[in-house]
């Protein structure tokens, strides 16, 4: 195993949803809480930053270098981690900046992150001009992937599914929003290690399957190799659905909305706009074509991102 600097709440619990199960007349729904990680609100971030930040300390970093979009959740997630262990934090953000600043933007500046701007077809140029810049200043930066994804930040999926391996109920199937792929690779990583056979289905949020299969199955292969493990992953054993990507990158839309809602009345559960309210309508939407069986298991995991709950662009679509 990998260094690692352990401060995320674990193991994040498992809870029933009866409610939920009954409204959707359903297989028996669980969910897994990384809503409830622990740092500055939490999410799926906080445990690969456990792994990058030993990495960064270990590399004797002071700055941490990472890119997202305005209201990203890795990002508030990655500056939060930073001031809590004494590094600098760069994010390099894309998007319309909203003005006031709200959501998980607002936790940027709250949290001490130095904040620069750019266009996001031009971010690996910027992120490349922020490092050089931090060696040139006589810093020691520390590079962190979009999404921490990468065979480091992919450990602390490996973990989470050791830790999932230990916890009941043992499901049939898992479900959670997919993105830049660190978390499905991870999980996939960790259920081969225990054994595990429950299929681990990404809901995309925003990624075509065959572009996001490819994705994750290259970084589940590298991640086990950082491991010493010469593993194959064949983009066929990576599980993706992606007709739930809506209206793109972080537009909420109908199916979104009903789920937040169904989710908060139903089962008191936070989800946000971009990723779980994503997810769980991916998740509505193949109960209510049969795509299960009654008597299977399904666990949602809650990948966090509830700031975003708070920004204005949404607010006024939720009430
Ligand atoms: C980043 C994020 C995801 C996607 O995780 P990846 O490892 O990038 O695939 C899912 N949910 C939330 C809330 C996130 O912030």
């Amino acid at each position: 195993m990998k260094p690692r600097i352990e401060f995320a709440h674990l193991p994040t619990k498992i809870e029933a949803l009866p409610r939920l199960s009954a409204a959707l007349q359903g297989p028996r729904l669980y969910v897994k809480r990384d809503d409830q990680t622990g740092l500055a609100f939490g999410g799926n971030k906080t445990r690969k930053l456990e792994y990058l930040l030993a990495e960064a300390r270990n590399q004797e970093a002071d700055l941490l270098i990472t890119a997202g979009a305005v209201q990203s959740n890795h990002c508030r997630q990655t500056v939060a981690a930073a001031s809590r262990f004494g590094f600098d934090c760069i994010l390099v953000l894309f998007g319309e900046p909203p003005d006031p600043p709200d959501g998980n933007h607002l936790l940027h500046y709250l949290l001490g992150a130095d904040i620069v701007f750019t266009e996001r077809e031009n971010v690996k140029d910027k992120l490349e001009e922020v490092f050089q810049k931090g060696q040139t200043d006589g810093r020691k930066p520390y590079l962190i992937p979009y999404g921490g994804s990468n065979p480091t930040g992919a450990m602390g999926y490996v973990n989470a599914m050791l830790e999932l391996a230990q916890q009941d109920p043992t499901p049939d199937w898992i479900i959670f929003p997919s993105s830049s792929g660190g978390t499905q690779a991870g999980m996939m990583v960790g259920g081969r290690i225990s054994g595990y056979t429950c299929k681990i289905l990404g809901i995309s949020v925003d990624e075509p399957a065959s572009a996001l299969k490819a994705n994750v199955a290259k970084l589940a292969a590298d991640t086990a190799a950082s491991l010493g493990k010469d593993w194959k992953f064949t983009e066929d054993e990576v599980l993706v659905n992606d007709d739930y990507t809506g209206g793109g990158y972080a537009v909420m839309g109908e199916p979104e909305i009903e789920a937040i809602r169904l989710f908060a009345q139903k089962e008191a559960l936070l989800l946000d706009p971009v990723y779980t309210g994503r997810a769980a309508a991916g998740l509505i939407g193949l109960i209510r074509k049969g795509f299960f069986d009654t008597s299977d298991t399904v666990l949602f995991w809650h990948t966090g991102g509830g700031p975003a709950l708070f920004a204005n662009k949404y607010q006024e679509k939720l009430v």
